[in-house]
């Protein structure tokens, strides 16, 4: 049985006359950018995240990196990031000129809170809690710590589309809430797509102006922006999945609860969601210290899997310019030799997880 990591197919036939119906409707509007579905959408998704403003971009490091440039940061400031994050959450940071400070992850796979303080001087201007796997960072404490020292958050909600922390969805604690919708997120489009969720009206007036050359009024540029739009097929189609977001979270957990009831082998770890919080399982991502060995075992069965991510931002080719070297963050770098991505999608059927587990189950490499 072959089984992929993300089978995008599977989850657009659960909904896929909706899908054509919505694709059809849009294509014979005559308008394709920026037009009522994507207005309909902003309203829609900020309403069920419980924002008061979301304004669509194109993807989701627009998303970061406008957050970063429209609060007002740039050369010479520090924002706080996980040192097991994403690359877009850095470059969203440097793109700016700003300057990245990595914190260490805690074992639930996101940034320790506890550890925030410490990296904090007279430059920084933000933390960047990223949400990774689908897992809420510790809200409370980063808002404590924030609020103490006058800094400002943007959260990296791109894998976490409807998690919650104290019953509160992600992308509304801080001031600017980042989402992507590319194909494989928990809210992915058929291409790309993104927002920012906000309570701040300037805040999200400034983006709309932005995402759009700079211009409110046709042909009337009031700074130099750039070209960020939501299409409206994209956003037309989200509104669509919007609609079906708990079922398919919902379906997730269930996913997860099976992995977390059958998956026992002492050599693997089973990722814990944090408390007070839920989890949308963006990823299943557990954690092996022969984790190479277990995805070879697996990909002998036919069974796929990912590794999110191999190499952490500090040692990328692409900010060798930071000057880290191995050894810099031993806890990011462990993650990165330790953590596998099992096969997790909508659609999943029963006899391909139980196929997934049994084979989980069955890794037990020669000693010595
Ligand atoms: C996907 C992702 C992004 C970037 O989103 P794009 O739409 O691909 O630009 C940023 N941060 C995280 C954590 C992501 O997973």
């Amino acid at each position: 049985m072959k089984i992929i990591p993300n089978n995008l197919k599977r989850m657009y036939d659960l909904y896929a006359t909706e899908y054509e119906a919505k694709a059809l409707e849009v294509l014979r509007s005559g308008w394709y950018v920026l037009g009522k579905e994507v207005s309909a959408f902003e309203t829609e998704f900020a309403a069920k995240m419980g924002a008061k403003h979301c304004v669509g971009l194109a993807n989701g490091l627009d998303a970061l990196w406008m957050s970063v440039l429209l609060l007002g940061i740039g050369t010479g400031d520090e924002v706080i990031v996980c040192s097991n994050a994403y690359i877009a959450c850095v470059m969203g940071i440097t793109k700016s000129g700003a300057t990245p400070v990595f914190v260490e992850p805690d074992a639930y796979d996101n940034i320790d809170a506890d550890k925030l303080e410490a990296a904090i001087t007279d430059q920084t201007k933000a933390i960047m809690p990223v949400h990774l796997y689908g897992m809420s960072c510790d809200m409370e404490k980063i808002m404590t710590v924030a609020k103490k020292h006058n800094l400002m958050v943007i959260e990296d909600c791109a894998q976490a589309h409807g998690t919650h922390f104290q019953g509160k969805a992600l992308g509304t604690f801080g001031n600017v809430g980042c989402f992507s919708f590319y194909p494989t997120k928990g809210l992915g489009a058929f291409g790309d797509g993104g927002c920012i969720l906000t309570d701040d009206e300037e805040l999200a007036d400034r983006f709309r102006t932005y995402r759009n050359y700079g211009s409110d009024v046709r042909y009337h540029f009031k700074v130099v922006g750039t070209n960020s739009r939501l299409d409206e097929l994209q956003a037309g189609l989200l509104r669509v999945k919007l609609t079906h977001l708990d079922e398919m979270n919902a379906e997730r957990r269930e996913i997860a609860k099976r992995y977390e009831n059958g998956i026992q082998n002492p050599l693997i770890t089973l990722p814990r969601i944090r408390p007070e919080s839920d989890s949308t399982w963006h990823q299943y991502v557990i954690h092996c210290a022969l984790r190479d060995e277990l995805a070879q075992f697996l990909l002998s069965f036919e069974i796929g899997t990912v590794i999110h991510y191999p190499i952490p931002p500090h040692l990328s080719e692409a900010y060798q310019s930071l000057g880290y070297h191995p050894g810099d963050f031993p806890i990011a770098e462990r993650y990165a030799n330790e953590v596998l991505s099992l096969p997790m999608y909508n659609g999943m059927t029963l006899e391909e997880q139980s196929f997934v587990i049994e084979k989980l189950n069955a890794f037990h490499p020669k000693e010595g």
